[in-house]
């Protein structure tokens, strides 16, 4: 019993949580879905009442003819047995149109609350997070699937107004016309019946989600295997059969479990609900037949009570219009909550010292890395550790190392998407958490790695990285021929307005090497906007080692004068950089010029002395490389968009162009 209403109130706790939404839908819908909710639980009962009485008149009017006065009372209770009913099938409609508005718009807000929720963290932590992608993840899907939405449930709710307005109707009926304690044990049952349909949803809902990672694994199988980016891949390699072979296996891995819980949650308790509504109804229609029997009742009292009784035992169903809805929609919504409050959580954690400082035109002499360590959120492992590490302001400093020494991790605490677990990061010996993040992260422009390729327009594309002054054209184009993409882009379409994503109408696809220079420019834009630190953190990884020791020679020279940071794990691509600050495990191992470290005879000399070496077996010298593509040719292709080797007479810049 106590379990029993244990799990009646918490659905009735997850239905209050739904209820505190529905006002998000407006108040004038709120009150029409109410009004004709309850209007359609009426109207089934008046149906009962109006055939009861025609019934109850059926004998008499039988004896009186037609046109007796019997016969016009049962005429009239007929007209009335068919409005009610009309009214349901005009009604029904309607609730379903204005639920789907209530459902829509409440939805609006929540998608609005999510997008909130996902941008207010002033780091990415939170999205590497296990836990909150989980919750992302459970908010997302269902609103994605679009019949579960915390909306939709709002809806559902609503319209459980007019089962329960029916059901209290016919057991009123019962008690009437009959007995109230047999109107009570109707009650009592069909709630019980009730209480198996919708708390067995319940738990089998949390069945469902307690696989969420397994969802989210056949999600992305699913995703790779229908969607355009990884069509070329699974074809050319042949992966359709181990792709849909894994999908299957996984899909019927999850699907057994959730079977074999279902016959537990579902088929035992069925049949002991069963069992006690057979007894309970049994017994009730035994009274009434009796009662019948002993003249207690007239023929309309009878009609009426045996009807009311089976229309009451019939709403202990589940609800098709209700009870999915509400439940799966809730957990939508727990998703939703669970997923701000981590969000919260991490926000608050975002340490901001007083007094807070202003960053703008900072970096005038150095940043520097002091006893810094740090370990990803989740994990023990020393990324970094005790890092000692010093960026002069205005030069060009390159951080090269192999992969997994940490490179990356510098630039994400430099940007403040982390903060360090150990040490800290001085700004001309300003503590870095001094400034406002946001602040901060204006002073920087960064092009990682996994750099962005937008599906808008060019303009927008550069614009993005000051998306303050991303209006004013002169500066776009600007940032664009600094980066020598201009005449690109100008070829295009519509000019800077083209969309960059083919399927776009009037849209173009760049190659590789010119989004590279579009991102480029894109940082560029940022230091027109008054940054004052450039990062260029791999965006190369693709291009061959000749190609990006071109791409960042002329990162070098177009960012001259700011503070500027050069990630690369190839040695030989960073020798022009004023200094290269060699990683390892974290550590910084070396540092110096190029020449000074080829001198050492470290680390340096003999990786870069290896690289170096293929580009002589690629026949290629390395002298002539960079000369000719520091003059940077935009009429090159893919190979990052800067020149193969030509004599420097011949490849010309864009402006001299
Ligand atoms: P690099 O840029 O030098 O290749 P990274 O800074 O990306 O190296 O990574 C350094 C180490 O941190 C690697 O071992 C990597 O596996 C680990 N790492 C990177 N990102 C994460 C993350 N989000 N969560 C946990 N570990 C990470």
């Amino acid at each position: 019993m106590s379990s029993y209403l244990r799990g009646t109130a918490e659905i009735v706790r997850s239905y209050l949580r739904i209820a505190a939404l529905v006002p998000s839908g407006g108040a004038g819908l709120l009150s029409l879905l109410v009004a004709l909710n309850l209007i359609l639980g009426i109207l089934p009962v008046l149906f009962v009442v109006a055939t009861s009485v025609m019934i109850g008149h059926v004998p008499a009017a039988v004896t009186g003819g037609v046109g007796s006065s019997e016969w016009q009372a049962l005429v009239i209770a007929f007209i009335f047995a068919s409005a009610a009913f009309v009214g349901q099938q005009i009604l029904a409609p309607l609730q379903v149109a204005l639920g789907e508005l209530m459902a829509r718009r409440v939805d609006g807000k929540i998608h609005q609350r999510l997008i909130v929720a996902s941008l207010r963290s002033p780091g990415i932590g939170p999205l590497e997070d296990q836990r909150i992608l989980n919750d992302l993840s459970q908010a997302v899907r269902n609103l994605e699937f679009g019949f579960r939405t915390p909306g939709v449930a709002c809806a559902a709710l609503l319209s459980l107004l007019a089962r329960y307005a029916q059901l209290l109707g016919y057991v009123f009926l019962v008690g009437l016309v009959f007995s109230w304690l047999a109107a009570a044990a109707l009650l009592a049952t069909t709630m019980i019946f009730r209480k198996g349909n919708r708390g067995g949803l319940r738990t089998y809902g949390r069945v469902f989600y307690g696989n969420i990672e397994t969802l989210r694994e056949t999600d992305y199988y699913r995703g790779v295997a229908i969607h355009a980016a990884a069509a070329k891949e699974i074809r050319v390699f042949g992966l359709s059969g181990w792709l849909s072979g894994k999908y299957r296996g996984l899909q019927l891995g999850l699907l057994e479990k959730i079977w074999a819980e279902r016959r537990r949650i579902y088929f035992v308790p069925y049949l002991r609900y069963t069992a006690f509504g057979l007894i309970v109804a049994a017994v009730v229609l035994a009274a009434l037949g009796r009662a019948a029997a002993l003249h207690e009742l007239s023929l309309t009292q009878l009609a009426l009570a045996l009807q009311a009784a089976l229309a009451a035992l019939r709403l202990g169903e589940n609800y098709a219009e209700a009870d999915t809805q509400t439940q799966f929609g809730m957990f939508a919504y727990d998703g939703v909550q669970d997923f701000e409050r981590g969000m919260a959580e991490y926000e608050e954690r975002t340490v901001q010292l007083e007094p807070r400082r202003d960053p703008h035109g900072l970096p005038r002499q150095e940043i520097r890395f002091e006893g810094t360590g740090f370990h990803y959120p989740g994990s023990d492992r020393s990324v970094l550790d005790g890092l000692e590490l010093v960026l002069p302001a205005g030069r060009c400093t390159a951080i090269v190392g192999l992969n997994g020494a940490g490179k990356t991790t510098v630039v994400k605490l430099l940007a403040r998407l982390y903060d360090p677990t150990e040490g800290r990061l001085l700004v001309d010996g300003i503590d870095l958490r001094s400034f406002d993040v946001d602040d901060w992260r204006r002073q920087i422009g960064v092009i990682f790695q996994d750099f962005n390729r937008y599906e808008l327009t060019a303009a927008e594309n550069i614009g993005f990285g000051a998306i303050e002054i991303a209006g004013d054209r002169e500066r776009l184009r600007e940032a664009a021929r600094r980066a020598g993409v201009l005449a690109t882009l100008e070829r295009l379409p519509l000019g800077l307005d083209t969309p960059l994503a083919r399927q776009y109408e009037n849209g173009a696809e760049l190659s590789g090497g010119q989004w590279q220079r579009v991102a480029i420019a894109r940082a560029l834009f940022a230091l027109e906007n008054g940054a004052s630190i450039l990062v260029l953190d791999e965006p190369t990884a693709a291009l061959d080692v000749r190609a990006e020791a071109a791409f960042f020679d002329r990162f070098v020279d177009v960012t001259r004068g700011a503070t500027a940071l050069l990630i690369s794990h190839r040695f030989s691509s960073v020798r022009h950089a004023d200094r290269i600050v060699v990683l390892e495990h974290g550590h910084v191992i070396e540092q110096g010029s190029h020449d000074e470290l080829v001198a050492l005879g470290g680390r340096y000399a003999e990786l870069f002395r290896l690289q170096a070496e293929r580009f002589v077996d690629e026949d290629v010298d390395l002298e002539t490389v960079n000369a000719a593509d520091i003059a940077g040719d935009e009429e090159s292709d893919d190979r990052g968009g800067f020149a193969a080797p030509e004599p420097v007479a011949s490849a010309g810049t864009e402006d001299a162009r």
